[in-house]
């Protein structure tokens, strides 16, 4: 399963929102279900946590735990099998104000495989083996080559995919007998040239239709991998790829892991270029009159989302706007505010009394969920590069290249 943007978003903004939780004591569950595992198996395991959670001395404790497996136990129930990377719950209690607590709940599906089943009870959520899985998001083709073999796979984020191995027909040094030489010097030639269609062929098959493809990382222990590339055997579109050939020792699926080693600081350098161009872009546009294809500031992007004018959206990652409604129980007193992250609470301004939260919205799933229905491109920025503080600090985090030009005041 690979995320889009606003999934990206939103597991990562749920991922640190469950880091900052505390509970009041070892009552909040982290529950790691693995692919591999059956959701009875899971249901049989939490049935016996809730027995054995009777011995809890601390009432207040015991309770909060109980009602932690129950809720677990009645979510699990809408599962008929375990999602493709597994599921992590992480429910409990939360600590509020003094001594309050209130329930919380997140069910994440991560974009890589959970690992290994895991339940743990305690004050804090356990986030370490979803820690990473957002690091890098993006999708390489690996090729390694040399005249004997050829493994193709993927990188994907940190994952690293074997597609297909296959070994070549081309004969060893080795002369047979009764050959001559430069007819033998013919017959590996075409052999070789034979192989190298071949593999070009299967590097089409396996990269050509992947969406969002950086790159090509190229590797083999040989001149041969250069020769391949010089000699414009691969597909023009494939070629226009190619990042950087790369010395491997191996050129099996061992040498994946040895390509993607070697080839690290040339793949964090592409990402900030991305961004860096994506930015230095929209800084471009704004220089021009009347702002030139840009908007920014969160109305005028968002009008221009709405008119489908908007061609790349540009969104940090670290831009948070949750819009909150707070509606006071005793007085009726309606308050809408914007946070960055969602409150504990809010006492009315009119009685004193403490107000309910009556609806919470995410501002920027918003604008993702409004950027697919107008098929715009949306990109996230990190905050690594100059860029993309700059995005962050000087327009809010949020910002668009557009398609056709609004005017410096919007249309
Ligand atoms: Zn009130």
């Amino acid at each position: 399963m690979e995320l889009n943007n606003q999934q990206r978003y939103e597991f990562k903004t749920a991922l640190e929102k469950v880091k900052e939780l505390q509970g009041k004591g070892t009552e909040l569950i982290s529950l790691y279900v693995p692919p591999t595992r059956q959701i009875s198996d899971v249901s049989n395991y939490l049935k016996g946590e809730y027995s054995q959670s009777s011995n809890i001395k601390s009432s207040s404790t015991r309770k909060n735990v109980q009602s932690a497996i129950s809720s677990i136990l009645a979510r699990l129930r809408s599962y008929k099998r375990t999602p493709e990377n597994g599921i992590v719950f992480f429910i409990g209690h939360r600590k509020v104000g003094a001594d309050q607590t209130r329930m919380v709940q997140f069910v994440l599906e991560p974009p890589e495989p959970v690992p290994t089943f895991l339940y743990r009870c305690d004050s804090q959520f356990y986030t370490e083996p979803l820690d990473g899985m957002l690091l890098d998001k993006s999708i390489y083709g690996l090729l390694l080559l040399d005249r004997s073999e050829a493994t193709i796979g993927m990188l994907r984020g940190k994952r690293i995919e074997l597609i297909k191995n296959v070994e070549s027909q081309v004969p060893s040094k080795h002369r047979m007998g009764g050959q001559s030489a430069r007819r033998f010097e013919r017959l590996i030639e075409i052999a070789a040239h034979e192989f190298f269609k071949k593999v070009s062929d299967l590097a089409l098959d396996a990269f050509g239709n992947e969406k969002g493809l950086e790159g090509i990382l190229i590797g083999g222990p040989g001149p041969t991998k250069d020769f391949f590339i010089k000699e414009g055997y691969l597909h023009h579109e494939l070629q226009k790829k190619v990042v950087d050939t790369f010395d491997t020792g191996y050129t099996d699926e061992y040498g994946l892991r040895e390509l993607v080693e070697k080839a690290k600081e040339s793949l964090s350098s592409i990402d900030l270029m991305r961004e860096k161009r994506l930015v230095q872009k929209l800084l471009d546009e704004i220089r021009k009159p009347d702002c030139g294809l840009a908007a920014y500031g969160e109305a005028q992007v968002k009008n221009a989302l709405q008119i489908g004018a908007v061609d790349t959206l540009l969104v940090s990652e670290e831009m948070k706007r949750i819009k909150v409604d707070w509606k006071c129980p005793k007085c009726g007193f309606e308050k809408e505010l914007i946070y960055t992250t969602t409150p504990d609470e809010l006492k009315c301004e009119k009685c004193g009394e403490e107000m309910d939260l009556v609806a919470e919205i995410n501002l920027v799933s918003e604008l993702f969920k409004l950027a697919e229905g107008v098929s715009t491109k949306v990109e996230l920025i990190s905050g690594d590069s100059e860029e993309g503080g700059l995005l962050l600090k000087a327009f809010g985090g949020l910002a668009a290249i557009l398609r056709f030009p609004l005017g410096r005041h919007g249309s």
